[in-house]
């Protein structure tokens, strides 16, 4: 789940709504707001403001969560070609492989 899902399903539960119910006031179907709360999509700028309407959501807040979303963690990786240890992407900054893997 992604912090803006949560979020949007924290939102709707606090005004005691279903999802169809949300989906419907929206407009788009049921499975199609179900994927913005288990964070397999997320809705447009258009479908953000009408859910701001609906649920009374801080449009800003949410911007900012989904950001937050589609931000790429930064992860402890080893580098298989050097042995380099270093928190960042996948580009190894000793050997500048695309060869660190994540240590989890
Ligand atoms: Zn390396």
């Amino acid at each position: 789940m992604t912090v803006f899902g949560k979020h949007l399903t924290s939102k709707r539960e606090d005004k005691n709504l279903t999802q169809r119910k949300v989906a419907k006031a929206v407009g788009v179907s049921q499975p199609a707001y179900q994927a913005w709360e288990s964070g397999k999509t997320m809705p447009t700028i258009k479908n953000l403001c009408l859910l701001q309407e609906v649920l009374g959501l801080n449009g800003q807040h949410c911007l900012s969560l989904m950001v937050e979303d589609v931000t790429p963690k930064q992860e402890e990786r080893a580098c298989i070609e050097c042995d380099t240890l270093y928190v960042g992407d996948i580009y190894c900054p000793s050997c500048e492989q695309p060869s660190g893997e994540t240590l989890e």
